[in-house]
């Protein structure tokens, strides 16, 4: 089974996606995300002006050779957007090979080991009338997880919290959308200690509204330095959090050390990571207790799967990113992959907007606080070419931040 086409479409139905479609000379397709947030026409020109090509006519059954031809053969190893685009690869070459076996994804990794994929929403408020409703609104929908944010005084916006004009829906969800259609990125501003000062306080107030049993995560998006992020990780103990995550900036594992020597709150870092070298320390030394990368970014199924086995020697579990620049065909894979995973840990998730569901078609079941990946071959995308069409490109960017006396600080 030759591989005869490989197409790049983008579309933005209400967001950015990139998706890559592979057609085989017997005529089944196949689809990757190569969707990467405020940087998606780099990975679209990577796969149309540099991978394509080198796709056409080779066995779209040899998974990994394929992985490792694009990985080594590109000679400039990893980086996020190499990775998204071999991600795409490697995803839709899975989807293809399932439907070749007449069989839903999963079952090529292994089949079921769970009834289904526990997931976290996003929870979010200014202020805790706002965040306790949006918690009320998600355990409504059935979510036995959130990822709880909130405005800090003095901050005229916060990572992590919807605006009510970006609920947009009238106030009745709280989903958080920090990618901008702009031409050029906002711009927020942060305190460190203020936000240091109050996040414990909103944990006593959230673990006093809604008791002991719902599992309550948080995101300090890279901004502490390791001695902040111990004394969060450790203001935060008696709150029992699932995880706490990002609490340093990602490129300096050893920073976790001190914040582990420090804290028994359970930590969750990765999603800028895009390969298992990127882990080496942090799981080895058995510094982190969840894996943050998703299928998207990190090398697709093959990537993400070899940096989860890695994982699994240390009891260390997986958490995959997936807030809504993760596509459906994203969201699939992650979904067919962690019900396989023994060492699954919880799922990311945020609801699409309604244009990119009619775009991608269902892909995924929720129900009891978790997903369930597609019965039909494959990854279960029935994708809508024409109707992607209709929703051409719009320049969008994540927000960049500056501390209070204007420097540049992490976002
Ligand atoms: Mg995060």
């Amino acid at each position: 089974m030759r591989i005869d086409r490989a197409d790049v479409i983008v579309t933005s139905p209400g967001r950015n996606f990139v998706t890559l479609k592979i057609t085989t000379s017997d005529g089944v397709t196949g689809f990757g995300d190569a969707t990467l947030n405020g940087r998606e026409l780099a990975v679209a020109s990577y796969l149309r002006d540099h991978v394509a090509q080198l796709l056409i006519g080779r066995d779209a059954h040899r998974i990994e050779d394929t992985w490792q031809y694009l990985y080594r053969g590109g000679y400039w190893r990893r980086g996020p957007v190499t990775m998204a685009a071999i991600a795409a690869v490697d995803t839709a070459l899975w989807d293809i090979k399932a439907k070749a076996a007449g069989m839903p994804l999963y079952q090529l990794l292994g089949g079921e080991s769970r009834e289904r994929c526990q997931v976290y929403g996003h929870a979010s408020g200014r202020e805790l009338p706002e965040l306790f409703d949006s918690i009320r609104a998600h355990l409504d929908l059935g979510f036995t997880a959130v990822r709880v944010q909130t405005g800090v005084p003095g901050l005229p916006s916060v990572y992590g919290v919807a605006s009510s004009s970006a609920a947009g829906d009238g106030g009745g969800r709280y989903d958080y959308e920090p990618a901008r259609r702009s031409a050029r990125p906002a711009e927020e501003t942060w305190d460190t200690r203020a936000y240091l000062r109050h996040v414990p306080s909103v944990f006593d107030a959230v673990r006093n509204e809604f008791g002991p049993e719902l599992a309550l995560l948080h995101d300090a998006h890279h901004r502490l330095t390791p001695i902040q992020a111990a004394r969060l990780g450790q203001s935060l103990e008696p709150y029992d959090l699932f995880w706490l995550e990002d609490v340093t900036p990602a490129e300096n594992q050893e920073a976790l050390r001190l914040v582990r020597s420090r804290t028994t709150t359970p930590l969750a870092i990765g999603e800028v990571f895009n390969t298992i070298w990127d882990y080496q320390t942090l799981i080895s030394e058995q510094l982190i207790d969840y894996v943050r990368s998703p299928v998207t970014h990190a090398g697709g199924i093959t990537g993400v799967r070899r940096i989860m086995d890695y994982a699994a020697m240390y009891q260390i579990k997986s958490g995959m990113h997936g807030p809504t620049d993760v596509s459906p065909v994203g969201m699939s894979a992650a979904v067919h992959l962690g019900i396989a995973l023994h060492n699954f840990g919880i799922q990311e998730y945020m609801l699409h907007d309604e244009r990119t569901d009619e775009v991608f078609g269902p892909t995924v079941e929720f129900a009891g606080g978790g997903l369930r990946p597609s019965q039909e071959p494959g990854l279960g995308i029935n994708f809508d070419e024409q109707l992607a069409q209709k929703y051409p490109y719009e320049p969008a960017y994540l927000p960049t931040n500056r501390l209070l006396d204007g420097t540049v600080h992490d976002w």
